[in-house]
């Protein structure tokens, strides 16, 4: 048996309808409006009472402050039940009327709506349709377009996008709010970074010594959108307000986005209640792209800009800057400009010729040492033993792999690469990096570890 508040078919003599108009009279309706504006109750097969609410903090709330209250209730009411439980269940429950006109009122006089839509303020470049999706990106991606598409109605409530510098976080909350604005999914959003907020906030405090005045600031707010919260580190007051409004915003539905440059739970001096709030919503990361998400990003960009641009010429720069999306667009600016002032096609030998010192640097840096000390990290051992005159298996194998490595991503001749590993043969070398080709195919533990440490060497700036 389900008993409805407040859906559209229910009927306004529905026992737990029955039920609020009581409670409401009860606590008042503020708190009513709060706590119970979205709740259901289902009588289940056990007999248990369950009373469903939008989320596991609703549920404990509610259990905790008025447990006793629904149990007197519903016993005066002469609703049957054996137990009574508190169950989070996701259902739309914007749909959810106001259960009587005097309560409708009531939230109107509370709440004043103050449609205030700040146009303009997104970066016009920022848009869904100019993100390119990729393998690392992609989850990051559905969730942020859900939650513009839908704000405060998906379980992606806070929404936390986090990841290495240049590779699109910005991009995509900018696309949320852009597009939340223009299709008209939220009425007034707000955008601003971490540090924005942490100065407004001090702003607030130092000259009208008053911090619910702050507050009023985003009471109608519809879609929160803060970027780089890694900055409120350390701030224990600001992180106290944030944590305020944030609340307060998540139990009225409010969508929240946040972005951070790395595990929200790796941010130094950060409350532990902001962090354990974020698990009641969607943490997703983005990765670096890979070659062929590089390729794609640089078509793209070409052909915002109608530039043409030759086929190698993408090759060529996805296949060298591979450390993130910002550089990789740096060097496309780069030839944008001096094809521009030259007159010059932008052909692979002018690519070659201006982006030589960007990869110059990192062929610098991925260095046969470098080169050694990761893959002796990756297998536990001390870089030394790679060049020392073991024999062991568990030093052999990953004296190999470094060698298979050196090959592959440095332009050391196998001599060079030899003596760098405790002054062996180039013939110990080159048979090395054949054999670890060779098995590579079909062992899948090592086949990881590669790809693993690949990932590293290609994210070097
Ligand atoms: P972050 O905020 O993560 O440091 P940004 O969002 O500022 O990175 O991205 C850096 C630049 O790279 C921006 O110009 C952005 O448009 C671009 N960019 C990043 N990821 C993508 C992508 N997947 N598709 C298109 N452009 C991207
Ligand atoms: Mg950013």
């Amino acid at each position: 048996m389900l008993i409805s508040s407040a859906t559209q078919n229910c009927s306004l003599s529905s026992p737990w309808h029955y039920c609020l108009q009581k409670i409401h009279d009860k606590i008042g309706a503020h708190s009513f409006e709060t706590w119970f504006r979205a709740t259901d109750l289902l009588i289940d097969g056990t007999g248990t009472a369950q009373v469903q609410v939008p989320n596991r903090f609703f549920a404990d709330f509610i259990e905790e402050h008025f447990a006793d209250l629904i149990r007197e209730t519903l016993q005066n009411a002469e609703i049957e039940f054996a137990a009574l439980a508190f169950i989070p269940v996701q259902k739309d429950w914007k749909v959810i009327e106001p259960i009587s006109e005097e309560i409708a009122e009531a939230r109107t006089k509370e709440v004043p709506v103050v449609v205030e839509k700040k146009r303009g303020q997104f970066h016009p470049n920022y848009r869904y349709d100019t993100f390119v999706i990729g393998e690392g990106n992609r989850m990051a991606h559905a969730a942020s377009l859900a939650v513009a598409e839908a704000p405060g109605k998906t379980s992606f409530n806070p929404l936390v996008i986090y990841g290495g510098t240049g590779l699109g976080k910005t991009h995509l909350l900018q696309a949320i709010g852009h597009y939340a604005q223009t299709e008209g999914t939220a009425d007034h959003v707000i955008y601003m970074t971490s540090e924005e907020f942490t100065n407004q906030y001090i702003n607030y405090v130092v000259h009208k010594k008053d911090s619910t005045s702050f507050y009023k600031k985003f009471r109608s707010v519809d879609l929160l959108l803060i970027d780089d919260i890694q900055f409120f580190s350390g701030k224990v007051g600001t992180q106290k307000e944030f944590f305020r409004i944030f609340n307060r915003l998540l139990l009225e539905n409010k969508q929240i986005v946040l972005s951070s440059d790395r595990q929200p739970e790796k941010i130094p001096d950060m409350m532990d209640h902001i962090i354990n709030r974020f698990m009641g919503g969607l943490i997703t990361d983005i990765q670096p792209p890979n070659l062929e998400t590089r390729m794609a990003i640089l078509r793209k960009k070409a052909e915002i800009d109608g530039l043409a641009l030759p086929e190698e010429v993408v090759q060529f720069i996805a296949g060298h800057i591979t450390s993130n999306v910002r550089e990789l667009e740096g060097s496309l600016i780069k030839l944008i400009a001096s094809s521009s002032f030259t007159g010059r096609d932008i052909t692979l030998e002018v690519a070659q010729e201006l982006c030589g010192d960007a990869i110059a640097r990192k062929e610098e840096r991925i260095s046969v040492k470098y080169l050694q000390e990761i893959t002796a990290e990756a297998y536990g051992i001390s870089p030394n033993q790679l060049t020392a005159h073991t024999r062991k298996r568990d030093v052999t194998l990953p004296r190999s792999v470094a060698m298979y490595l050196c090959k592959k991503w440095t332009k050391q001749s196998l001599r060079s690469i030899g003596l760098e590993f405790g002054g062996r043969d180039y013939s110990t070398v080159l048979h090395s990096f054949r054999k670890i080709g060779a098995e590579l195919e079909n062992n899948v533990e090592l086949k990881e570890k590669i790809i693993m440490l690949e990932g590293l060497i290609e994210s070097v700036p």
